[in-house]
């Protein structure tokens, strides 16, 4: 009997270290999850010019502009006109603020 108990404690801490090694490559299964979740809210167009947005373009996947709000679980995606257009209206009213 005791020697089944230690196997399984052996088991476990085994099993744990084999998660550990896989959070070098890979997320832990919550925080999959958790992206997972907020993936599902993400836009399939631009949310400001309606572009369609391709996840599967790995070009776009690097050069689109995701904003997650994880409060209220909104996730918006800019492309990169949008948000460079962005970019200077918000540097343009930091210059109007700071004159
Ligand atoms: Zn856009």
């Amino acid at each position: 009997m005791k020697k089944i108990e230690k196997g399984e404690i052996m088991n476990r801490a085994q099993r744990r270290a084999a998660q550990k090694s896989n959070k070098k490559g890979e997320k832990s299964n919550n925080e999959v999850d958790n992206v997972m979740g907020m993936f599902d809210l993400l836009p399939d167009q631009c949310s400001a010019c309606l572009a369609p947005y391709d996840k599967k373009d790995k070009q776009m996947v690097t050069t689109w502009n995701v904003v997650v709000r994880e409060e209220e679980k909104i996730v918006r995606l800019y492309c990169p006109e949008c948000w460079s257009t962005a970019q200077r209206i918000i540097q343009d009213v930091r210059d109007t603020d700071a004159e």
